[in-house]
Order: structure tokens, then sequence, then C-alpha cells
């Protein structure tokens, strides 16, 4: 049974490691190829996942005699005891989407800067099609993303059998150019056109001086439209201002409701801060709220992210967190100029260390190895293959690729057209490992 394997399961593993990271785990569901695993905070999910999540597949598949990998799923504290996995993963098949569970109405708080946006998302969620479409534009680390998560999250509880899809607007953009190039069009208007009750758009702006892009996002919008199901579209600015967006798309966009999530006040900010840490069950004296919204950070994004790491220390040094704390550590995070997803530039850091992550990964190699001065086969090719992702993935210029792997700048340029020849001329070995080391950052990327 399922409390059995879960007792198995945490005899093999480190009775500290299970104590610090696994009290809450259940095991949801046992089926062929996977083991589903609910975990009751979302942080900590995402943490498991990322660091044991090898080590709890591969325990799993020696206790069952096959092969079998985890999969972690974040079960809310107040459903995690009486809910068991039934209806959780039966669901499933209908599901579109994945929608952040701690992004929901519930946990928005509500302003005068934000009122608006909110009660016009909710009335949406309730009536879909009714106000239609619905455009949330507004700056950056503002909700706009935790709205449409809170429009998916209620439909999913009240309406399981619509089908409701979040996409960013990136996102849109590659599934196309992927249909395109496998010749796959048909499918994708299937799938955005036929397949789909409500239709939820992130970051619309991206498609700015992207044409074709634009043109699909017209015609998917008119089907959709006619057939009189919800659209919303999140935008950093309003349709007038997607300078360059076609102006038919423009004027599809103002045809409903247009509204705006502004910059909310210093009593909604530490209301704010103080959901975050309710939401990640670590307790802030008002004192260190404060002293968190007025002397570190404004930026709601940044504020979460630092509210995480407070949570990681404190889980792993049993401490309270009190204003001292959150000084040291704060000042410990800038000097080590990680952790904190603030600026453009440590999020390419960030991506430039996931890729080597899964290029070492896919080689089997260590980062030793890779950096060494071999001219072995394969450690050479797993260096061609990170300077390609380097450059293509990661958008690093030559210059640093070579600074970062500390090769010269011709040998570098080398390796990156070796493989671009290579994948031109059909290499499908190649093509399939990079593949599977996109795959693998990408994944890792979400749960940064
Ligand atoms: P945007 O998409 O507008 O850039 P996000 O939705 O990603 O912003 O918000 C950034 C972070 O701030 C998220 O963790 C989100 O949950 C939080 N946040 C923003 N506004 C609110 C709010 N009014 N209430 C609670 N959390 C909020
Ligand atoms: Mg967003």
């Amino acid at each position: 049974t399922n409390e059995e394997l879960l007792e198995l399961l945490k005899s093999k593993i480190n009775h500290n490691t299970w104590e610090q990271w696994f009290t809450s785990a259940q095991i949801l569901d046992i089926q062929e190829k996977k083991v589903i695993i609910g975990i009751g905070n979302l942080f900590v999910k995402d943490f498991i996942a990322r660091k044991y999540g090898s080590l709890v597949s591969n325990t799993l598949s020696d206790i069952l005699s096959k092969k079998v990998t985890a999969e972690f799923t974040f079960i809310p504290a107040d459903q995690s005891t009486k809910k068991k996995a039934g209806p959780l993963i039966k669901e499933r098949p209908l599901k579109l989407s994945d929608f952040n569970p701690e992004y929901t109405f519930n946990s928005f708080v509500i302003g005068e800067a934000n009122r608006v946006a909110y009660y016009s998302a909710l009335e949406v969620a309730n009536n879909p099609g009714k106000y239609n479409p619905l455009f949330i534009y507004g700056d950056v680390a503002l909700g706009k993303t935790h709205l449409l998560h809170a429009i998916g999250n209620h439909l999913m509880e009240t309406s399981p059998d619509l089908k409701v899809m979040y996409v960013t607007a990136e996102e849109f953009m590659n599934d196309l150019m992927k249909s395109l190039r496998e010749e796959k069009m048909d499918d994708f208007r299937e799938r955005y056109r036929k397949k789909i009750d409500i239709l939820l758009i992130d970051d619309v702006q991206f498609l700015i001086g992207k044409d074709m892009a634009q043109g699909e996002l017209f015609h998917t919008f008119n089907t959709l439209f006619n057939l009189g199901k919800q659209i919303i579209i999140c935008s950093d600015r309003t349709p007038e201002e997607l300078a360059t967006f076609h102006p038919r798309l423009i004027s599809r966009f103002e045809m409903g409701l247009v509204v705006n999530v502004d910059e909310p006040d210093k009593k909604t900010k530490l209301k704010i801060a103080k959901k975050m840490a309710e939401m990640s069950s670590l307790y802030l004296s008002d004192d260190v709220v404060s002293y968190l919204v007025e002397n570190i950070d404004n930026n709601l994004r940044r504020l979460r992210g630092l509210i995480l790491n407070l949570f990681f220390h404190s889980k792993v040094t049993g401490e309270k967190v009190n204003i001292e704390t959150v000084k040291k550590l704060y000042s410990s995070l800038k000097a080590h100029k990680k952790n904190i997803p603030q600026t453009k530039e440590t999020l390419r850091v960030l991506k430039k260390n996931l890729i080597l992550e899964a290029v070492i990964k896919e080689y089997n190699l260590t980062r030793e190895q890779l950096f060494s001065p071999t001219r072995k086969k394969e450690i050479s090719e797993a260096r061609q293959i990170l300077s390609f992702m380097l450059k293509n993935y990661g958008k690093m210029k030559v210059k640093d690729i070579s600074e970062f792997i500390g090769k010269n700048h011709s040998t570098i340029s080398q390796s990156i057209k070796k493989i671009e020849k290579e994948l031109t001329g059909g290499n499908l070995i190649l093509k399939r490992r990079i593949d599977e080391i996109r795959k693998q950052f990408e994944e890792a990327e979400k749960i940064q």
C-alpha cells in the first residue's frame, strides 16, 4: 500500500534528511512508471524535487524492482490530511496547464491600486465569457501573473470540466515555431482553437515585433472569441502602447475590459509581505515585516525571494527569524550575489549555471572534468555542446563563454560552428542530446 511504500522509503533515506524535509510526504499514487508524492509545502516540494528527486526515484525503483520516477506535487496543508490522491489525479486528463497553487484569489491582498483588477479577474472567473477579453496591464511584479493563476485555480475548482490553458506569449510563439518546423500546424490550431474554453496569455508584450506570432494570435483570438470562449491577456503596457502590434490585434484587445494594476501603497505591501510569509508557514513579527518592506525591498518578487530564503534559513538552522537574522542573511546574500532573483544579470548567471549542470549531467561528468584541459573525445564534445548551448540558449557572447570555460575565443567559436554544422548536417544523435539537455535545464529553471 501507499503507507507501506512510504515507510520503506523512509527506512532507506538518511534519517536527518527525512526529518528535515520529508515529514509532510505522502504517497498519493503508485502508477506504472511514476510514483506521485505529495508534499505539504510548496517551497519544500520544489527543493526536494531538485535536490532529492533522483535519489527518491532510484530508491523507489529499488524497492519496487522496476524503473519509476518520483513526481512531487504540492498539497495545501488543509487538504493534506483529509483529501487523498483520488480526485486530484483523476482531474489530470483535462488539465492543460498547471497553476501555481499559491497564487489564488485568497492569497491576493487587495489594495486601492489593484482592486479593480482583482474584482474584474474574479468576475471573469465566475462568469467566463461575460467580459471578453479581459486585458490586465501594469508594471513588473505587481501581481498580474498571480491573478491569471488565481483565475485558473478558481476555475479548476468551480468548473473542473472547463479546459483552461495558461501560456506565456513566449511559449505560444515557441510552440508555433516548433509546429511550423515539424509541419504540425493542424495540431497547433486544433490545440489553441478547438480544445480550449479559457485562454490565459501572459506577458503579451513579448510579441512586439514578432509579426507572424501576432498573426497567429489574431486568428486564435477570433476563433475563440466567436465561440464565446473567454480570453484573458496580461501585459506590461496598455494595448495602445503595444507599439508595432498590428492595429487589428490592438483593437481586439481594446474591445473588452481593460484594467490596470498599480504599485500598492505601504500598508498593502506590508500585508502582502505578511501573506507571503504565512504561505510558507514562516512566522515573521511585525517589526521584521516592516523592516523588510521599508529597508530592503520594494519589489514584490524580490521580497518573495527574500522571504523564501528566510524560510530556508530558519528551517535549516531551527532559528526564529528576527531583525538580526534578516540583516545578516541579506548581507550574505548580497555578498554572494545570488539567490535573490533580482536583476537580469543574476538571472543570466543562474541560467548559465543551469545549462552547465544539465550538460554535466547528460555526459555524466564532474565540473572538474569538464573544465580540465583534456582532449578526450567525450569531454571535448561536452565542452562544445556547452559552448553552443550558452550561446544559443544562454544568450551569451563568445567572449564571455570563452572566459567562463577557460578556452580561447577562436576555440569557442569553432566549437559552436562545429555543433551547428553537425545539426544542419542532420546528426540526430547530437540533436537528441541537445534536446535532452535543454529539457533538463528548462525544467530546472521552472523550479527556480
Ligand atoms: P507580475 O506578473 O505582475 O510581474 P507576479 O504576479 O509575478 O507579478 O507577482 C510577483 C510576486 O508578488 C508574486 O509572488 C505574487 O504572488 C506577489 N504579489 C503581487 N501582488 C500581490 C498581491 N496583491 N497580493 C499577494 N501577493 C502579491
Ligand atoms: Mg508576470
